[in-house]
């Protein structure tokens, strides 16, 4: 840990209110930073416009507030971080490990990408999109759950797009300035993004930040297998009983506190949690499903 002491963060995309799922990965990122005496961060990851839908952030933040979870800081929006994002491509340029590409998404419609593109490409005058160049190297991430978690880039996911052919910078150029520009020393988040902690790992070593930590927690997944996700309709959150809503995300995260404490105001279930909140009681899996019909159908 860095000698200004921990800081996290909860980054949620305002395309839709927080859901069962999300609320897990929020509360745990509270709950580890706040068990650290260590800063919480939010950010808004509005970076791609056309999935985000306005007014929806203050939405997501009316419901953390409900549920007890109060950030420091201001909110950072990525929206408003093009030319930090703009920089650090143009840095990633400057080592020469850029290229266009004209690929269609149906000629790239598995991984890893090809290289078509790799050597120059003749005909630049339509859309393309920007990608980083990989190597062979195996990349490491020593997550503090799930363990240590190896990708080689180059053969499982090819060199991947840092600037989209709408003119967006990448998810993950973004996340990864965001994280250092914002001192986030420890990145805890759902572990369906794993698979994507290498390409932040190499964007973060060519751009010589520091290394944050990763805690990967398990995601909800519903009956048939799928995340919950805003896409699946998540119902929103009930308003009316948020210690029920904490409740069934502590229990979720292996964490049920004493029955009692079901009828606790959520200040004191939040104290508790902070206090009783232990590593070693987290469940390691990737998924988990949720079956009962409160968490799916009630909050
Ligand atoms: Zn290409």
């Amino acid at each position: 840990m860095s000698p200004a002491g921990y800081t996290g963060r909860f980054a949620p995309t305002p395309s839709g209110s927080l859901h069962f799922g999300s609320i897990v990965t929020a509360l745990g990122s509270y709950l580890q930073a706040r068990k650290q005496k260590g800063k919480w961060l939010i950010r808004m990851e509005d970076i791609d416009e056309p999935r985000t839908r306005p007014g929806t952030d203050k939405i997501i933040l009316k419901q953390l507030e409900c549920l007890g979870l109060l950030w420091d800081g201001e909110i950072v929006y990525q929206s408003q971080r093009t030319p930090l994002y703009r920089s650090a491509f143009e840095y990633l340029n400057s080592l020469g490990l850029i290229f266009r590409c004209t690929c269609t998404r149906k000629e790239i419609a598995n991984r890893p990408y090809p290289g078509t593109c790799r050597h120059g490409v003749a005909d630049v005058t339509t859309g393309y999109s920007m990608r980083i160049k990989t190597n062979d190297d195996d990349i490491a991430c020593d997550d503090v759950l799930q363990g240590k978690f190896v990708q080689s880039i180059a053969s499982e996911v090819g060199d991947f797009i840092i600037k989209r052919a709408d003119g967006l910078f990448a998810y993950h150029l973004a996340v990864t300035v965001d994280d250092a520009e914002q001192g986030i020393n420890e990145i805890v988040r759902g572990a369906d993004l794993l698979d994507s902690t290498p390409r932040q790992i190499y964007l973060q070593t060519l751009l010589g930040y520091n290394l944050p930590g990763y805690l990967h927690l398990p995601v909800a997944i519903n009956n048939d297998g799928n995340k919950i996700s805003k896409r699946s309709h998540a119902a929103a959150i009930d308003h009316d009983n948020p210690s029920q809503v904490i409740f069934e995300a502590l229990d979720f995260l292996g964490h049920a506190p004493p029955y009692e404490a079901m009828n606790a105001d959520i200040e004191s279930l939040l104290d508790w949690a902070v206090k009783n909140w232990d590593l070693n009681t987290l469940p390691k899996q990737t998924q988990i499903k949720i079956n009962h019909g409160s968490q799916n159908d009630a909050i």
